[in-house]
């Protein structure tokens, strides 16, 4: 296994549009996680590995004591050759734990920054502003951690062009290494899909985010950040090595609570309480919660799906390798039929989406159903 995901799953507060596995930070047994968390990782044995990401809920939400302490453990027991990623909220990313991140080889910050507009950062229910960004950028850069990533959004309730405009205006200034820039999706059981149902707040229809989709990558590609997968723009080089694990649909280990990983052979779902995911590995030594075992039509269904998402495309050759069959014995008609259609193109022993599958790319993901 080359990549490992870790789930921090507290927040300080909880964003309004927020549907991943997290928690309020207060009165949680947060020490009595990073006890239970350490004792998952540690079943996994001494490895080296070519990526590691914290992710989360928010990473930089724990102390300098507990960041110290999960880390110390890690980089014990894992030896990281390329990229060791944290995501960190811009307010909480203080000097003292940038340290600890910094002493223990992280090398990669995902900057949770997702809009330059105060009122749009207060509308999402962040805890940071525009000054927090700055202050951040200006504490990674003196350290010498400048390779990070800038996680923005678009298509939020309020928003116009002159945002994105101000958003890319700072891209050009602060010059990023990377940006991840997602439009918003509004998904059940947050605050803003019970807004919008109860009619006090909307968000722009298809046509306004798709135009604002072409403004997002035709002003980042200007900037000279070309797109790579359909929310992710990099300089050269500076690709997220971990997240093309899983487009390219590579194993990884999950870790932490409701994480997920990826054998090869099956998927597995940890537990997501974190008093649960606490109980059973204290008391059973383990914390997955399901397995599911693929078939080979899944396997080639997900090296479609997740493959189709890079600008690249699904290796031919690498499919023949993985798999050993061509992907026109599995797929043949399906590919010339969306060929036809301009939705799909075939270069260079590579499989990718046109422009216009792009901007459809759900309806074209459909078509590779079996
Ligand atoms: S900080 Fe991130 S994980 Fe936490 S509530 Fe906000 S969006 Fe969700």
């Amino acid at each position: 296994m080359d990549s490992m995901y870790v789930h921090i799953p507290f927040c300080n507060r909880i964003c309004t549009y927020c549907d991943f596995n997290k928690v309020l930070i207060k009165n949680q047994p947060v020490d009595d996680y990073i006890t239970a968390l350490i004792a998952e990782l540690k079943s996994h044995g001494r490895q080296t590995l070519k990526t590691i990401y914290v992710g989360g809920g928010t990473p930089t939400a724990l102390t300098v004591e507990q960041l110290d302490r999960l880390l110390k453990f890690m980089t014990d027991q894992f030896t990281v050759t390329d990229e060791f990623t944290f995501e960190a909220n811009p307010d909480e990313l203080t000097t003292d734990k940038l340290d600890v991140l910094h002493n223990y080889g992280v090398n990669r910050v995902s900057l949770g920054v997702q809009t330059f507009n105060n009122d749009l950062l207060k509308v999402l229910g962040r805890t940071h502003n525009f000054d927090d960004i700055f202050k951040s950028i200006n504490h990674l850069e003196k350290i010498g951690l400048t390779n990070y990533s800038l996680d923005l959004m678009y298509n939020l309730p309020g928003e116009t062009f002159e945002d994105i405009d101000m958003s890319l205006k700072y891209v050009s200034e602060l010059q990023p290494k990377h940006i991840s820039w997602y439009s918003l999706i509004i998904e059940p059981h947050t605050v803003f899909y019970n807004k919008i149902n109860q009619g006090k707040m909307s968000i722009a229809g298809s046509l306004e985010e798709g135009e604002k989709y072409d403004k997002v990558i035709g002003g980042l590609g200007a900037l000279g950040y070309p797109q790579y997968e359909i929310s992710n723009f990099a300089v050269s080089e500076y690709e997220s090595m971990h997240n093309k694990t899983y487009w390219l649909n590579e194993p990884y280990i999950g870790a932490g609570a409701g994480s997920h990983g990826y054998t090869g052979k099956y998927r597995y779902y940890n537990i997501k309480p974190v008093n649960h995911y606490i109980n059973n590995m204290n008391e059973h030594g383990t914390v997955v919660k399901e397995k599911l075992e693929l078939t080979d039509s899944d396997k080639f269904e997900e090296e479609m799906f997740l493959g189709l998402r890079l600008n690249k495309g699904v290796s031919e050759a690498r499919f023949m390798e993985k798999y050993g069959l061509p992907v026109d014995a599995v797929y043949g008609d399906v590919l010339n039929r969306l060929t036809e259609r301009k939705l799909l193109k075939r270069h260079d022993g590579y499989i990718a989406l046109t422009e216009a599958g792009r901007m459809i790319g759900n309806d074209v993901f459909v078509e590779f159903l079996l």
